[in-house]
């Protein structure tokens, strides 16, 4: 594919905000159930709707010859993808990216790590909401906490940059976790981001408004114990940081309700089934699949395509924890 040269169109939206960051959810499949993320019962996609690894190499590719230089694999747990090693390696060596990153609830990361680090992936956040193994059954229906211990600890042996955990808290679920997950970040040299659940899918089992635990209260448990002080390190993402004083950890918090973090959005997504959604609590896309299907080859027409979508980014996602979700895909189609 040809790269991009200076008269190349950037990704600018309409209230000026320069797209330089691609998510990719590679399946919507996973080993998980994780409450806020999937209902019990899921359908999957049907193989063919989903786009091949060829193709999710080829809208890569595309995206940074527009500019696009950080990729985030994600899913559905992206490792349980066959040949997800490949796909890696290929986006690994694309000229002009700068950050190959990805996001996995750690179950396979025990065989997987050091593969992953050699074929190019810098940093790996790693999905842990507790630390308690009847509770984080509970929290992912499937999921083994031992097995996610042995691919953080496998993480952290590979080399990676950073690798960082991801929590979701939920009232009366997990909060009493907060200050352990934290103990455990700091014991084991990693950062942390606390997420609040957002209203993506409709999902069994818990009420969303009832188990919201806001970034507010739960920066007042930590504080409680640790003095955080502010930073301005980011790592081009929704998180603000803090760090605990005296270590190298820095504490995220990704508040999509109590602090909107719209106004400086540098991320798209690609969808598993090859949609191009420009806001995560929007439903605005363009199906880039039909697109690569209905011309094959067409480089140019596909980049054509994902300038052409930025006219229709939303300003921002309006989140209501108290009714039925609006955003009818879960969170699985997009990765988060
Ligand atoms: N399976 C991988 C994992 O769990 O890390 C990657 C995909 S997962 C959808 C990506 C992130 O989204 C995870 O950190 C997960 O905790 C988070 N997540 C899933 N559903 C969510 C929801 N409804 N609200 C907020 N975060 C959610
Ligand atoms: Fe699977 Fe990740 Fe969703 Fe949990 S959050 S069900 S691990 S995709």
């Amino acid at each position: 594919m040809k790269l991009a040269d200076s008269s190349a169109p950037s990704l600018v939206d309409r209230f000026g905000r320069q797209v330089s960051y691609l998510r990719i959810s590679v399946t919507d499949r996973c080993d998980f159930r994780c409450i806020y993320c999937m209902a019990e019962d899921m359908q999957f996609l049907p193989r063919a709707q989903i786009l091949t690894l060829e193709e999710i190499e080829t809208v890569a590719s595309a995206f940074v010859a527009l500019g696009v230089d950080k990729i985030r694999i994600t899913g559905g747990e992206p490792l349980v993808r066959k040949g997800v090693l490949d796909l890696l390696r290929k986006l690994g060596r694309l000229e002009g990216l700068r950050e190959l990153v990805l996001t996995t609830n750690g179950s396979h990361l025990a065989e997987m790590a050091a593969e992953l680090r050699e074929a190019g992936v810098k940093r790996v956040n790693i999905s842990l909401d507790t630390l308690d193994p009847d509770r984080f059954r509970q929290m992912t229906r499937f999921g083994s906490l031992e097995r996610v211990l042995g691919g953080i600890e496998a993480a952290r042996q590979a080399g990676f940059d950073r690798v960082k955990l991801n929590s979701v808290i939920l009232r009366n679920r997990n909060h009493q976790d907060v200050r352990p997950l934290v103990a455990f970040a700091l014991s084991q040299g990693l950062d942390i981001s606390f997420i609040e659940e957002m209203p993506l899918g409709v999902v069994d089992g818990h009420d969303r408004a009832e188990e919201y635990y806001s970034s507010d209260e739960i920066r007042h448990d930590l504080e409680r114990e640790y003095t955080l002080l502010p930073t301005t390190e980011g790592t081009g993402g929704p998180s603000r940081y803090l760090r605990v004083a005296g270590t190298q950890t820095r504490i995220g918090f990704i508040s999509p309700h109590s602090h909107n973090f719209c106004g400086s959005c540098n991320r798209v997504r690609l969808t598993a089934e090859g949609r191009l959604l420009l806001c995560l609590g929007n439903e605005h896309s363009v199906d880039l699949k039909r697109v690569l299907r209905s011309h094959p080859g067409d480089a140019e027409r596909l980049q054509r395509a994902i300038v052409a979508s930025l006219a229709i980014k939303p300003e921002r996602h309006y989140f209501e924890l108290r009714e039925q979700p609006v955003i009818f895909r879960h969170m699985n189609m997009t990765g988060g």
